[in-house]
């Protein structure tokens, strides 16, 4: 327990979580060959989703994002990149990799149970079963993205679709969700309300099966796939990540199977030298109150007096953190950020204005990663690892996870702040 981040949580003071336990004991029984089955497992898919999202066809149905190089934004050191989430294709933001793995694994296997495929069949064939599809339910707990991701994704397959949304969802998301003939339950309450009661209503619907943030390993992997694709977009940057060029990679956390699956997929990858930092809002940090109180999936920000409506980074309202993630990270996570909002806005309008990209405002709290280089917290770290000497050869990564469907009026509102 740090008594000292659990302090900070509670006054609501920004504060820095390094992680005493990486690279120690795993608590976890997951390796390489499930990030590698999840691979194989989209490229089964890829067919299939360049034909119905014809908008793929550019990668061949696989699902993937650009990195760029940020240089003209102020203050962030040399060799920073975008990993630019925000316009993954179909969901506009990070969850189209772990919401949609999982609606396709699902799919996977009651096409396979019912003869319908073999995993050697052309999946393109998928579409013509729609009304298959249609006697079976997805459902989902969301803040507003993973519900635009499964939702989106169920609908085109053609189940029935019902999303428990949560208080701090945004109105043209449940808007967009409903155009698409899903069916959009609201709550007055926070996410962890949503996601209990869409899981009870699941599991009293043997046709219904329940997308689970809070515990879903398959959400997870579909998340960790990430890593493998971002090693080519880095060489072809020039960026080496090797014993001398560390590289440092900030992401902004919900309940933590996002960021969670893109550093397991990079600590797989690369090891002791990448260096995985979540970003969370003071007003729901619920994964920095899980590590540093050592308490995992257990507590939740309400202990704290905390409320998660609070903040304005509605993809980041979440007072409870996910138990997949918890266990992984205790060995894995280097540490976690919490931001003020306002800190927020000025990025959003910064990475707007000179690099030409519209984030949501969730997506824009990696970039408070580099301006706490200079925290005692992050000098020790780095110090202690011996990288000081190393921190002018570093890579840095800001990962941008939403934003592509945000309406244009909606964009002028944030911009206009
Ligand atoms: C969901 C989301 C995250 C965080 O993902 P978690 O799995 O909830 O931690 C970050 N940014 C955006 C824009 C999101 O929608």
């Amino acid at each position: 327990m740090n008594r000292q981040t659990v302090e900070d949580i509670k006054n609501r003071k920004e504060t820095i979580w390094i992680n005493p336990d990486l690279g120690g004991t795993k608590h976890y029984s997951i390796g390489p060959d499930d990030i590698r089955d999840a691979e194989e497992r989209l490229e089964r898919f890829a067919p299939f989703i360049e034909r119905v999202f014809p908008e793929t066809a550019p990668r061949g149905g696989i699902i993937e994002s650009e990195l760029f190089p940020l240089n003209k934004m102020e203050g962030l050191p040399k060799n920073t990149f975008l990993k630019d989430d925000a316009h993954l294709a179909i969901a506009g933001s990070v969850k189209a990799r772990g919401g949609i793995y999982e609606v396709l694994k699902r799919t996977e296997t009651l096409a396979l149970e019912n003869g319908i495929i073999t995993t050697d069949s052309d999946y393109a064939c998928l579409e013509d079963h729609k009304d298959f599809f249609g006697k079976y339910k997805i459902q989902v707990g969301s803040t507003g993205n993973l519900g635009l991701s499964i939702g989106i994704m169920s609908a085109m397959i053609g189940y029935k679709v019902i999303v428990h949304m949560s208080a701090d969802a945004k109105q043209w998301k449940k808007d967009l969700l409903r155009s698409k003939g899903v069916k959009v339950v609201e709550y007055k309450s926070d996410y962890s309300e949503a996601v209990a009661n869409g899981r009870k209503q699941s599991d009293a619907d043997p046709s219904s099966y329940f997308v689970d943030d809070e515990n879903s390993l398959d959400l997870f992997l579909g998340y960790s796939v990430a890593a493998g694709r971002l090693a080519p977009q880095l060489k072809n940057q020039g960026a080496v990540v090797d014993d001398d060029h560390p590289l440092f990679v900030f992401i902004p956390c919900g309940v933590g199977g996002a960021p969670g699956g893109i550093a397991f997929g990079l600590r797989m990858l690369y090891g002791d030298n990448v260096h995985v930092f979540f970003v969370e809002p003071l007003d729901a940090p619920c994964f920095t109150l899980a590590m540093a109180s050592g308490k995992g999936h257990d507590i939740s920000i309400d202990e704290m007096g905390l409320k998660s409506t609070d903040t304005q980074a509605d993809g980041l309202a979440v007072g409870r953190a996910s138990s997949v993630s918890c266990d992984i990270m205790k060995s894995e996570l280097s540490g976690c950020i919490t931001m003020d909002d306002k800190e927020l806005f000025g990025y959003l309008k910064e990475c707007y204005y000179k690099e030409g990209v519209f984030l949501e405002l969730s997506a824009c709290a990696g970039f408070a990663g580099p301006t706490r280089l200079s925290s005692e917290e992050m000098r020790a770290y780095i110090s202690d690892r011996g990288l000081t000497d190393k921190m002018d050869k570093s890579i840095y990564i800001i990962w941008a996870t939403g934003g592509a469907l945000v309406p244009e009026s909606e964009k002028e509102a944030y911009l206009s702040v």
